[in-house]
């Protein structure tokens, strides 16, 4: 395996690294994502971050210690995105981060020209699901479906081994699998995604019917102008034992779980592979996932795919990014 370079577009923080040809990190840099700027702040911002984590990966910093790195030539860069992307062309079409960005954006070619090196652009959730498979929890594994779990629901597979973008490069949006008909409104503009029913605002707007029922909430000091209820703040509360918030994490796991049995039906994974803000509380759901799944599924049970937290954290993105560039082209 190549060294390379990976940054993580996200709508607070840019986040990149280099892996080197072993996989273990070697650099890694953060910096506040210009989100809201137009795409020439963003471009110049990767421009520098590139310069940073390429300059010292140039041959003469390594020496004849490493003649991986040295054959390969330049750093492939691989870059990460949420929303829609063509990655053949390199182009962002939709990004739920960068609300400025209000028309295609050929950031693949704006890099090039800012650096030199052409990226290769990933959709986010994919390079996570790859980071991941290589790498993190799904080492091993052929087969590999990962979910993110967020105020979004991104997702991304491997199968046998090879990341599947499908025909448009947006396979794997697993968030907006319609899951009820007529259900709740979904960001995307249809009804009844699993975003809509496992996402954050599902969540905390599930806490609040469900604690109505348990006699809590209204005099809880979220209701009252303390804190705002968060999702983190709902794990807290049912790791203390409260009932709402621990039927909150039961019920969205369920719902997970059902999803999931669907997902085995149809690809019969080894492995799915939870990451995302809310997977840091995935004690407080797994079992309601498992059992679900384990119910709906046809497989018996030693056949079932096992179901289990991300463990690369909130560098799986860059960490995935740089991988799939390493590993060649798109498609
Ligand atoms: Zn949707």
């Amino acid at each position: 395996m190549r060294r390379a370079l990976g940054i993580d577009i996200g709508g607070t923080a840019v986040k990149a690294g280099r892996l080197g040809p072993d996989g273990a990190i070697e650099a890694r840099v953060e910096k506040p994502s210009p989100a809201r700027e137009g795409p020439e702040v963003m471009v110049a911002l990767l421009a520098e971050v590139v310069r940073e984590l390429g300059a010292a990966a140039s041959p003469r910093s390594f020496g004849p210690a490493d003649p991986a790195g040295i054959a390969a030539g330049p750093c492939p860069v691989g870059i990460g995105c949420a929303g829609l992307v063509d990655p053949w062309r390199g182009v962002v079409l939709t990004s739920p981060n960068l609300p400025g960005w209000t028309q295609e954006v050929p950031l693949a070619d704006l890099v090039a020209r800012a650096t030199g090196t052409r990226p290769e652009l990933f959709n986010d959730a994919n390079a996570f699901v790859l980071a991941e498979t290589r790498l993190g929890a799904g080492r091993g594994a052929a087969t590999v479906v990962g979910i993110t779990l967020g105020t979004g629901v991104g997702g991304g597979l491997v199968l046998d081994g090879k990341l599947w973008i499908g025909r448009h490069g947006a396979a794997g949006e697993i968030g907006h699998m319609p899951v009820i008909i007529d259900g709740p409104p979904c960001a995307c503009g249809g009804r009844g995604c699993l975003e809509a029913l496992i996402g954050t605002r599902a969540i905390l707007d599930r806490y609040r019917s469900l604690s109505g029922a348990f006699g809590v909430a209204e005099t809880s000091r979220e209701w009252t102008g303390g804190e705002p209820l968060t999702v983190r703040g709902l794990a807290r509360r049912a790791g203390e034992g409260e009932g709402a918030a621990v039927a909150t994490f039961g019920e969205t796991g369920r719902i997970l779980g059902l999803a999931l049995a669907g997902l085995t039906q149809l690809l019969d994974p080894d492995l799915f592979v939870l990451g995302g803000g809310i997977s840091r509380s995935a004690a407080l759901f797994l079992p309601a996932v498992r059992a679900a799944l384990g119910e709906a599924v046809m497989l018996p049970t030693a056949m079932q795919p096992r179901v289990e937290a991300a463990t690369l954290g909130p560098d799986a993105g860059w960490i995935g990014a740089a991988r799939a560039a390493a590993e060649g082209p798109a498609g």
